[in-house]
């Protein structure tokens, strides 16, 4: 199916059911509604000489008109660019000449970032740029008026499954971000499974703190409740652990979204045990590895019984794997669960491409519909990641268990090899986050001159006027810990380098620290 197809579907079987509410403004769309102002905006783009194949670019933080352009674009048959918020001029020229962006929506302003002055600086060295419409100006209402009874008569042009719809960028957790191309068949079969493993119905109603540029937002949150009917709930136009609680409380939401440190900052508001959450029923916890300890408390004082792991990337539309709402905690956190219907998984050597056995670690490999067309305009690139049998080669190391249950290692980038040992940050991180003065730990390898590497814990403790010393760590390490694991630096920081998508950039601070 495509994408258009879909939200036709949702309109005629839930037309007076809420679709999206967003809470800042108090704005509300039954699915009748949006469906209308979806169309509406498609004939607006089409008149404006938008067609299919065409780049459209969103640099914006999440508001309603988001997702109207998410399925506007997607009916008319262009290729939506997603452009991270974060970006400055420098990236922004970067992508929109990348992708032959032609139309653009972006924020008119966001805290300190001023989309349109850091447009209109750009503008000059992109020639294929041609038009700029912000959000929450007058331009939007312009636009829209372009949808006139005749602009509006001719049906749209038929399309297939299998058009790409989609330029998403990774996270740029490990370096420069990859222009992942997907189609209506990748990204929206994988929003109706995700949708599926959490039992979503019309009953519904998702709080959505996470990025829509990410396809954490805008797969397994948009294309996940369309496809159910359920409601996408906009706390705030970008994280904001207060917002985020409001919004499920007063908007009665039966899911939540975050990654790990998203629940984190959520648990530790002053007034968190405030809030009521008793709506909550599932949500996704997804990017990074989980907690135990975040976990027990998201079951229990978040009500999120039917919470699920999700484990994906970009380039698989993004979900592979996924725990189901029964499974137990300790399937929970040691690992992601298990495969998609309709997809496959291996874990193979990384050096030969061999398939190993149950229980031992290698590279995890997934195939099947989700796996994206290729990099934008990187045939190497694409070449390097898809190998001929049409298997992603994810960069993650993996153990499945006897269950069929997916251990990550974690990345083969991030493994620290100290004199000669293998060290995986995650079973450090896991251990230190017990100790009560931590808050929050990243642990890196840095240069070490005898060990090749060494082991660096940088820290946010949980109270900045007693933060744990390395002596302290060390003890609490000391026979509980290989030696060669234990940590012999320790950072103590008050936060953490982020991807807007809510990831720590552990090659920053290996950068910031490693000397
Ligand atoms: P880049 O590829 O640009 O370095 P990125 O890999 O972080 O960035 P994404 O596509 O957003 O970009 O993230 C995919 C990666 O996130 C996976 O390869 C994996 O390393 C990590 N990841 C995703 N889900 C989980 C999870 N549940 N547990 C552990 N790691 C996860
Ligand atoms: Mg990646």
């Amino acid at each position: 199916d495509t994408i258009g197809a879909n939200l036709d579907r949702a309109v005629a079987a839930w037309p007076d059911r809420e679709a999206l509410v967003d809470v800042e403004s108090g704005r509300r769309w039954t699915y009748a509604e949006f469906g209308a102002d979806v169309d509406r905006l498609a004939y607006a783009l089409r008149a404006s000489g938008v067609a299919k194949g065409d780049r459209v670019g969103i640099w914006a933080v999440n508001r309603p008109e988001w997702m109207l352009v998410q399925y506007a674009t997607a009916r008319l048959g262009a290729i939506m660019v997603n452009i991270n918020p974060a970006y400055r001029t420098h990236e922004v020229a970067y992508v929109l000449g990348q992708a032959g962006v032609s139309f653009l929506f972006a924020s008119l302003r966001h805290k300190t970032s001023d989309y349109r002055a850091m447009v209109e600086e750009v503008r000059a060295g992109l020639p294929g740029l041609r038009e700029t419409v912000y959000f929450g100006d007058p331009g939007w209402e312009a636009l829209l008026a372009r949808a006139t009874p005749e602009a509006s008569a001719e049906p749209f042009e038929e399309l297939s499954c299998d058009d790409p719809v989609n330029i998403q960028y990774t996270s740029g957790t490990t370096g420069f971000p990859k222009g992942a191309t997907l189609s209506h068949h990748n990204i929206l079969n994988n929003g109706y499974f995700v949708g599926e493993m959490i039992a979503y119905t019309e009953q519904d109603r998702i709080c959505v703190p996470v990025p829509f540029y990410h396809c954490f937002g805008m797969v397994m949150g948009n294309l996940a409740a369309t496809s159910h009917g359920a409601c996408v709930v906009i706390p705030a136009p970008s994280f904001d652990p207060e917002a985020t609680l409001e919004a499920v409380q007063r908007e009665r939401c039966t899911s939540l979204y975050g990654v790990p440190t998203m629940f984190i900052a959520e648990l530790s508001l002053p007034g968190f045990a405030e809030f009521d959450l008793s709506s909550l029923r599932t949500g996704i916890m997804a990017g990074s590895p989980c907690p135990v300890e975040v976990m027990k408390r998201v079951v229990a004082e978040m009500h999120m019984e039917q919470v699920s792991i999700c484990y994906g990337m970009t380039e698989t539309s993004p979900v592979s794997l996924q725990t189901r709402i029964e499974d137990d905690l300790e399937h929970r956190t040691a690992t992601v669960g298990r495969v998609l219907p309709h997809l496959e998984v291996k874990i193979v050597d990384p050096a030969t491409g061999v398939t190993r056995p149950r229980g031992t670690e290698g590279e995890l490999c997934t195939r099947g519909y989700s796996v994206m067309l290729g990099y934008w305009n990187e045939p190497g690139k694409t070449a390097e990641a898809i190998d001929a049998g049409r298997w992603m080669h994810t960069g993650d190391l993996a153990v499945m268990r006897e269950d069929g249950y997916v251990e990550i290692v974690g990345r083969i980038k991030d493994m620290i090899i100290r004199g000669g040992e293998n060290i995986y940050p995650r079973e450090i991180e896991e251990f230190l986050y017990a100790h009560p003065k931590i808050r929050d730990v990243q642990v890196v390898g840095v240069p070490h001159e005898r060990y090749g590497e060494e082991v660096l814990a940088c820290v946010i403790p949980s109270d900045p006027a007693q933060p744990p010393t390395l002596q302290e760590l060390q003890a609490f390490c000391a026979g509980r810990l290989a030696h060669y694991k234990i940590p012999s630096r320790l950072r103590l920081l008050d936060s953490f380098p982020m991807t807007v998508s809510g990831k720590v950039r552990k090659v920053e601070l290996r950068e910031a620290y490693g000397t």
